[in-house]
């Protein structure tokens, strides 16, 4: 019932703008009222609720009632757009409008009189009073009949077809239209202005109502969608853990026709599941599984139930997201750069307490150069105490998942698929463990790339895979860089460097002879 009447509410806070600055015209104030005019059931249906939200919703909506008796007895029912060509003020609410109204209608009648009199004095069947701007009233006879015209008519405009004619009586009676017409106007103008001033005055009472009834129309509408869409409602903590059992997609389910959404489950903690990294086919579900969690907490920290069966949510303080590739080129940005730029905002910007969604960081350049990038973020982000954070980290470079045995908190999830030969069929499942291939040819033939296309595909990639040994061995992964600056002997590519130091007794030498090996072993690198 809520919902029906908050659907009869216009936007209040536009409506009063344009009455601020006085651009408002009779149907806005009409608009206004009848807007004002649900606000009463509102208050009572809530009334009934015991919810404290409710309570405060209820004391902060103000009825208007003075405002909605003004506009509704003083603006007519179906105003003009124009505030200066009057009919904007009702009948009975000014006795002078009314009255000048009186001679407009009146007068129109008595026009009607004359254009009939005339007609029966002169014989012409077809003479016709008109109006216009230029020449006010006027007789208007056509050309066969200009020879019943009587010498009184003062003729005045000659068009193809017809003559127009004026007389005295004619002119009297236009004088006292015109002058009431005018009248009428300016005074419905002022009366109209004065409304506009009060509803002005009014800004602060209606701009609290229009809040109120915003924040009701927020949880009416998280209310609708949770029962429509089977939301659940999510536990809240102060802690760090995020719990998802059988998450969803709000938008994602609500578009798929032809197929389910998959549900899925999440653990996302500061301890063992810290960085999640996502791998997995392309068009296996990885962004919108990201994209998912993050909506899931927005919901949740915004008051709404969530898509999902159950939810704990530890609140986080913002969620930061690199997601899709955009070109920004206006701006002066290529795809790449603007990916390094977001980058470097979450990097700087995210806190112990934030949620990361980082997709395919480093895809908009060289695989190495992108590789290189995307580990050493996940490494900054584990190990600077500053962000130390829950990341979802979706990525195609599979050498990124050996990391799991190297940093405590990192843990390979991925989206399961079946095989069966050379297709393969995406189950949407997020499960535990690393994926072993990104199967982007399979995905290309399923888009419909030309076949040829593929075949050589196909090709390529096994000469490449042939050719190129990509370091698969978790030692490439030192777990020393960021927090360790001092390069390792084993670094140091000269052996006779290494024989030379090793000869070396610290203990016994003085500081003359330590700067003279220094100065050998710098010579040596020459
Ligand atoms: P890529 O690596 O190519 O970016 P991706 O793994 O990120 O792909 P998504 O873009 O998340 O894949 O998903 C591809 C499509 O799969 C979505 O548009 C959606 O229609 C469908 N999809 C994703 N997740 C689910 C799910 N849980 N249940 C059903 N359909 C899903």
């Amino acid at each position: 019932e809520i919902r029906q009447l908050l659907s009869n509410i216009q936007d209040m806070e536009r409506l009063m703008t344009r009455i601020i600055y006085k651009t408002a015209n009779g149907r806005d104030l009409r608009a206004l009222s009848s807007t004002i005019s649900n606000i009463k059931p509102i208050k009572s249906l809530i009334s009934e609720c015991n919810s404290g939200y409710l309570k405060e919703i209820f004391s902060q909506l103000d009825n208007l009632d003075d405002l909605y008796s003004l506009i509704d007895q003083a603006i007519s029912e179906e105003p003009p757009v124009s505030v200066r060509e009057g009919k904007i003020i009702k009948k009975g609410y000014n006795k002078d409008v009314d009255e000048l109204n009186l001679i407009l209608t009146d007068g129109k009648g008595w026009l009607a009189q004359i254009e009939a009199r005339e007609k029966e004095k002169t014989g012409i069947k077809n003479l016709k009073i008109g109006y216009n701007k230029v020449f006010g009233y006027y007789i208007e006879v056509t050309k066969s009949n200009i020879n019943e015209v009587p010498e009184t008519y003062i003729r005045k405009q000659t068009l193809a077809n017809c003559e127009r004619y004026i007389t005295e009586e004619l002119k009297d009676l236009e004088n006292k239209i015109l002058s009431a017409n005018d009248k009428v106007s300016s005074l419905e103008f002022e009366i109209f202005s004065q409304i506009l001033n009060y509803t002005s005055s009014q800004i602060d009472r209606v701009q609290k109502t229009a809040k109120a009834v915003a924040k009701l129309d927020v949880v009416a509408s998280f209310g609708k969608t949770a029962i429509d869409y089977k939301y659940v409602c999510p536990e809240i903590t102060i802690n760090d853990e995020i719990i998802i059992s059988e998450g969803r997609h709000p938008v994602v389910e609500k578009v798929l026709k032809n197929s389910l959404f998959v549900p899925n489950d999440t653990l996302l903690n500061c301890s063992t599941n810290k960085v999640v990294l996502l791998t997995g086919p392309n068009m296996a579900g990885k962004s919108t599984y990201m994209r998912q969690i993050a909506i899931i907490t927005l919901m949740a920290q915004i008051g709404s139930f969530v898509p999902a069966k159950y939810a704990k949510i530890g609140i986080v303080d913002k969620i930061f997201t690199r997601v899709g590739a955009s070109d920004d080129l206006a701006s002066g940005q290529s795809t790449f750069m603007l990916e390094m730029t977001e980058v470097a905002h979450i990097l700087k910007n995210a806190t112990s307490k934030s949620l990361l969604i980082l997709d395919e960081i480093g895809r908009g350049t060289s695989t190495f150069d992108g590789m290189s990038i995307a580990k050493s973020v996940i490494e900054y982000i584990i190990k600077k105490k500053k962000l130390n954070c829950k990341t979802l980290f979706a990525t195609h470079y599979h050498e990124l998942t050996d990391m799991e045995a190297i940093y405590d908190g990192i843990v390979n999830y991925n989206v399961a698929v079946k095989k069966h030969g050379d297709e393969i069929t995406f189950l949407r499942k997020i499960i535990k463990g690393a994926s072993d291939d990104s199967y982007g040819i399979q995905v290309a033939k399923l888009a419909g790339v030309p076949v040829e296309v593929v075949e050589r595909a196909k090709e390529i990639l096994v000469e490449i895979e042939s050719n190129i040994e990509v370091p698969r061995d978790k030692k490439t992964f030192k777990k020393e860089a960021f927090s360790d600056d001092q390069i390792s002997l084993g670094d140091v590519n000269n052996d006779n460097i290494i024989k030379y130091l090793r000869k070396v007794s610290i203990d016994s030498v003085t500081p003359i002879e330590a700067i003279n090996i220094l100065n050998e072993l710098l010579t040596m690198l020459d």
